[in-house]
């Protein structure tokens, strides 16, 4: 059910310009201010919550390293932000959509699952996070179409460039690749 069109931006919907301009800007934003968080110490990937009006609900980078916790991915870190900003473990009536600089993993597309966000927008696809850094972004059959039955819209491959240079970026520095031992 993916759609594709000239920037190579894929969907679970037909394209919608309007949504795809906004997650255009949202996403570059993301990416430069991604480079601030890395020097910092925090993981090469940065997520933000936003409702249907377009307000920050929550913003939060990686720190699996810094905070010492293994699911700290950007994506759970602003899902635990937003509901307990909230007040919430339901965050569905909210209309809210994630924007991430990366295809969220396999932990946190299950993150975001059960947590009632409607939409997901996502820079640099796995398969290019996995040849670039080595991080392994876990089995994923078919997600879209999955995400789509439970009325969740995702648009994919946003930026993409931009993004994929702030992760060399990150391997040329040496910053750490975390992940268990196999
Ligand atoms: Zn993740």
């Amino acid at each position: 059910m993916q759609t594709k069109n000239k920037t190579s931006v894929i969907a679970n919907e037909k394209i919608d310009n309007k949504k795809l301009a906004n997650a255009e800007k949202i996403i570059l934003n993301l990416q430069q201010e991604l480079k601030k968080y890395i020097k910092k110490g925090h993981g090469p990937f940065l997520a933000a919550i936003y409702d249907s009006k377009g307000n920050l609900v929550a913003k939060t980078a990686n720190s699996v390293v810094n905070k010492t916790c293994s699911h700290n991915h950007a994506e759970m870190n602003a899902i635990k932000l937003a509901e307990k900003k909230l007040g919430t473990y339901d965050l569905s009536k909210y209309n809210l959509s994630i924007y991430v600089t990366a295809e969220p993993c396999m932990m946190c597309l299950g993150g975001i699952m059960w947590s009632g966000i409607k939409s997901v927008y996502y820079g640099v696809p796995s398969e290019r996070v996995t040849k670039i850094t080595g991080f392994d972004e876990g089995f994923k059959p078919n997600w879209f179409n999955e995400f789509k039955k439970r009325g969740i819209t995702v648009y994919g491959q946003i930026e993409q460039s931009a993004g994929e240079t702030v992760l060399k970026d990150y391997v040329a520095n040496k910053h750490t690749i975390y992940k268990p031992t196999r």
